[in-house]
């Protein structure tokens, strides 16, 4: 992110995004279908990606959001506190279907406390809700945690879109909406 300061106004900003949670609860594929309108059905975009520039509009301004994959270095407990550094928003994602990815929210929440110098804007995500039958965490479940934590929430499908644009746009909004409070 562009620090603010002097004239800057929010439209010049870049803000940057960290995409959090556990390894296979749709992290790539929210970014995938967000970015470029994509779907993975095997897990194979992960590897590599390290983040995507994509514009939004906000209340008629354009801003940038740039979007950070962890690229799969949480599969061996390594997001390195480079991928923190200067992040102003994270979508912290669980799997609807695996509990033990729901377990694991309070430590990532940790790590993106210990990692960050600021107060990041979080929404809570939990992805794969076209999974109606596999369902494990119900959405009060969801949303009562995110509430004791002061987190946005929502329930995505990065496979039938729903919501996925949304959980973006929450976290970015609410950025913008803080830093024009500030520099306006
Ligand atoms: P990451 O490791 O968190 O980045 O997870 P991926 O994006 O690689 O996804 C892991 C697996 O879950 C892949 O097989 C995806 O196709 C699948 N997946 C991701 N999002 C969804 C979703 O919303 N619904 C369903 N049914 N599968 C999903």
């Amino acid at each position: 992110m562009a620090h603010p300061s002097g004239e800057e106004k929010p439209e010049d900003y870049l803000f940057k995004i960290v995409l959090i949670g556990d390894s296979a609860v749709g992290k790539s594929n929210l970014l995938a279908r967000f970015a470029r309108n994509e779907f993975y059905p095997n897990s194979k975009s992960t590897i590599g990606v390290e983040f995507q520039t994509q514009k939004m509009e906000i209340k008629g301004k354009e801003v940038k959001a740039q979007i950070w994959d962890t690229a799969g270095q949480e599969r061996f407990r390594a997001v390195t506190s480079a991928y923190y550094r200067g992040a102003v928003g994270a979508l912290l994602v669980y799997d609807i279907t695996r509990r033990q990815t729901f377990d694991s929210i309070g430590r990532w929440l940790n790590e993106l406390q210990t990692h960050s110098d600021m107060n990041v804007v979080t929404i809570l995500v939990g992805n794969k809700s076209d999974l109606k039958d596999a369902r494990e965490i119900s959405t009060s479940e969801g949303k009562s945690l995110a509430e004791a934590q002061g987190l946005f929430f929502m329930e995505t499908s990065a496979l039938d879109s729903s919501n996925v644009t949304a959980a973006f746009q929450t976290v970015v909004k609410e950025i913008y909406n803080i830093l024009s409070r500030k520099v306006m």
